[in-house]
């Protein structure tokens, strides 16, 4: 079957078409672990992880790389400000290494959280200086590249083509400068390596050609793409914030080295909107995964609140939203939980399925199916192994889901005993008398066909 992606860069949908047979380059641009992930970064690899297992669905292999953005991400994207891991180590007090390695690990763990894949690949910008360093002699050696006595940097004006991603009018941006220039020769030029400032000493820095300092943002991300996967490779994914200055970097630069524009489809996940009126619900600057799961929300939930709208719409996150996707995802496990195993997938619904997940991922025409299928004449095993098939792409986990077992407090069980004998005697008075008294400790009794059932209230 044939699938769609929306790709920025011609800003069109496309067929796609793998460049290899053997597996698909897959790039993901990942965090700068000086801060934990907010809930509008996490939808990003949300759509990232549902690309992912589209495309796995249509049975390619794929080779996933994300990166760990540790050194050189600046607190503007555009060269400025100080580097946000030495500032997230001296606000926390800890030393840069400590809080990387601290916010990586609280970042695969939200990924794990919201039972993303974990990619082939992971790669660390600290890992690869050497790999960042003959990137940028490349560049110099092909004559894109000017020193000032702050760094290296490359040299925008080179290119006829340089921000044709985010289709930047580069006269408008020279033409109206506002921005303070420094040795800079052009508002778009960026920073490939920069000096360690003399008069203070970073806790991260190593050897270059060009003297002692750290890389810019961009150069890791072509380097470690270009190292595992190719410097011509499928598709590379980012948040929509990441078009206009980070990835039309990372393409000037391996058009300057290696004549490509890196990826063939560039593809974003767009931004999550707070409803602010009610952001008072959390206690800290913005809400992160954990903020959720401590109100009692299961992460899955905030995963299928992000499945209903396509990621290339903003999407408004509000507490109601929420709640109804906690609300619906436990009306879909409860009816997932009862449906027996032992049956097939039916096929035409799995190509209706596949036909939505194919145009350009469309998880909210893909969930219209889904909930088709579990009000058709499908006898019960059916439904349940076509389920199966479409969590596949959904990651909702279905089939690991149990129902929490509840104990009863032994209270309400002798209230429930009392109960049970005053009915067998017809004392419907006192019957109801208990049913109220158990409801106050918070418990529901239910007479069904099989006798009594107790839940919680
Ligand atoms: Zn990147």
């Amino acid at each position: 079957m044939q699938l769609y992606l929306y790709d920025n860069w011609e800003r069109q949908l496309r067929l796609f078409t793998p460049l290899r047979h053997d597996w698909i380059g897959l790039y993901c641009c990942g965090p700068t672990v000086y801060d934990y992930a907010h809930i509008g970064n996490l939808r990003t690899y949300l759509f990232e992880d549902l690309l992912r297992r589209t495309l796995e669905f249509n049975g390619h292999v794929v080779r996933h790389v994300i990166n760990i953005t540790d050194v050189g991400h600046l607190v503007s994207d555009a060269d400025e400000g100080e580097d946000k891991m030495e500032k997230g180590s001296r606000k926390a007090g800890e030393s840069a290494w400590d809080i990387a390695e601290r916010f990586t690990v609280a970042f695969t763990s939200d990924l794990n959280s919201l039972n993303m894949l974990p990619p082939t690949i992971w790669c660390k910008a600290t890992d690869h200086i050497a790999e960042q360093i003959d990137f940028i002699a490349a560049i110099e050696q092909k004559g894109f590249t000017y020193i000032t006595s702050d760094g290296v940097y490359f040299d925008t004006s080179q290119q006829e083509d340089y921000g044709y991603l985010a289709r930047l009018n580069r006269d408008g941006i020279e033409g109206g400068k506002r921005v303070e220039l420094g040795e800079k020769k052009h508002a778009t030029d960026f920073a490939l390596w920069k000096f360690s400032p003399a008069d203070e000493q970073r806790q991260m820095e190593w050897d270059s050609p060009w003297g002692r300092g750290f890389p810019g943002w961009h150069i890791e991300c072509s380097a470690m793409a270009s190292k595992y996967l190719e410097p011509w490779f499928d598709i590379h994914c980012g948040g929509e914030d990441h078009i206009a200055i980070h990835h039309s970097n990372e393409i000037a630069q391996n058009q300057a080295c290696h004549g490509t524009r890196l990826a063939n489809y560039w593809m974003h996940g767009y931004f999550l909107q707070i409803d602010a009126g009610k952001m008072s619900k959390s206690s800290g600057d913005f809400l992160r995964l954990q903020t959720l799961i401590d109100q009692q929300v299961d992460p899955l939930a905030y995963r299928f609140l992000c499945l209903s709208a396509h990621y290339r719409s903003q999407m408004n996150f509000s507490w109601d939203a929420l709640e109804a996707a906690q609300t619906a995802l436990g009306r879909l496990r409860d009816t997932y939980f009862a449906l027996p195993e032992g049956g097939k997938a039916d096929s035409s619904y799995v190509t209706r399925f596949h036909t939505e997940i194919n145009q350009d991922l469309n998880v909210p025409k893909a969930l219209v199916v889904m909930w088709e299928v579990l009000k058709s004449t499908l006898n019960d095993a059916d439904k349940k192994a076509t389920l199966n098939q479409f969590d596949r792409v959904l990651g909702l986990d279905l089939a690991n889901w149990q129902p929490a077992v509840l104990t009863i407090p032994d209270e309400v069980q002798a209230l429930a005993e009392r109960r049970r004998l005053s009915r067998l005697n017809k004392n419907w008075a006192e019957s109801d008398a208990l049913r109220t008294e158990i409801q106050g400790l918070g418990y529901e009794v239910e007479d069904t066909a099989g006798g009594m059932h107790i839940r919680k209230a």
